[in-house]
């Protein structure tokens, strides 16, 4: 029988939605797809995993040599643990060993990683900023950050810097999802948007909220918390570039330029005011599960990484 080819899978879990690719050793997706997470999910998050994925590998006659899996999640610097998930629908049963059992389920090896270090990870390449210090700020369901330092992402001591969305600038009458009170999400985040829009009827789409209501006192709060925060960033860390991305910018009418104009206004003077860069996100959706292969290709295949790698570290 003729040996199947070697593929790598990567998978990009997010609240709302799970995208997932296959890529072969040279870097050419074999195959993207996107389907709902409470769908894949339903009869559990390894059987569902594992049916996705060995579906296509049986349909493209593929091997799969190992799988790289990102979570809007607090993974530990084992790449192997899930610490903490506020924004995914996981109980703690499942979460036991995950990797492990996939592994068992999919006969490869599975390595974990926090999802805005892969989205990162795909920016840097794509943007050539390998060797610069970069930091990127993807609003989307949380106010998702991370830091591209001395060529890798900075996972800090333990594997969960660069929390953002947790530094105690939001409302302190009201708890985030991880548990603490005050964290910058609860008014600054998908989420906050989602539960503004929510509290009474209104005669647009939230999708639209930017286009329709762009003076809104909330609106315009949530703007200046993500510029206070993001000024802070940058403040702290003086990058050559500031990514900025994710689903809530990436929403029809959303005032980036505003924004880095908000952002702007709370830099340091001269420096970094007058050198830092805004470069928005590529806004294709399969950037986290692109960024995710990239890693896997060079984790789990033997040929050199055609693209420059995103060697995620610790
Ligand atoms: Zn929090």
């Amino acid at each position: 029988m003729q040996k199947q080819p070697d593929v790598v899978a990567a998978v990009d879990m997010g609240a709302t939605h799970i995208r997932f690719c296959l890529q072969t050793a040279d870097g050419a997706v074999l195959h993207c797809e996107k389907q709902r997470t409470a769908e894949v999910i339903r009869s559990g998050v390894v059987c569902g995993v594992t049916e996705m994925i060995t579906a296509q590998l049986r349909h493209l006659q593929v091997h799969c040599r190992g799988l790289v899996m990102g979570f809007p999640a607090l993974v530990g610097k084992d790449k192997r643990t899930i610490i903490s998930t506020p924004n995914l629908p996981l109980q703690a049963n499942e979460l036991r060993d995950l990797a492990g059992k996939l592994e068992d389920a999919l006969g490869c090896p599975v390595e974990f990683s926090r999802d805005v270090n892969l989205q990162l990870s795909f920016d840097v390449v794509q943007h050539n900023l390998q060797q610069q210090e970069v930091l990127a700020a993807y609003l989307g369901t949380g106010m998702g950050f991370a830091i591209w330092l001395n060529g890798a992402p900075w996972t800090g001591a333990h594997g969960v810097a660069g929390e953002l969305g947790h530094i105690p600038q939001g409302d302190m009458t009201r708890h985030c999802g991880c548990g603490n009170p005050g964290c910058l999400e609860t008014v600054c985040s998908g989420i906050a948007l989602k539960q503004w829009y929510e509290q009474q009827p209104r005669e647009y789409a939230m999708g639209d909220i930017f286009s329709a209501v762009p003076d809104d006192p909330f609106v315009q709060q949530l703007l200046n918390h993500a510029a206070r925060a993001i000024a802070t960033s940058v403040n702290l860390f003086d990058p050559d570039a500031v990514i900025l991305g994710g689903g809530v910018m990436d929403m029809p009418g959303f005032p980036r330029e505003a924004l880095i104009v908000g952002i702007k206004q709370h830099l340091r003077r001269p420096l970094p005011h007058e050198s830092v860069k805004f470069i928005p996100a590529s806004s294709s959706s399969f950037n986290g599960a692109q960024g995710a292969a990239t890693l896997a290709r060079c984790r789990f295949l033997p040929s050199p990484c055609a693209a420059p790698a995103p060697a995620v570290r610790g």
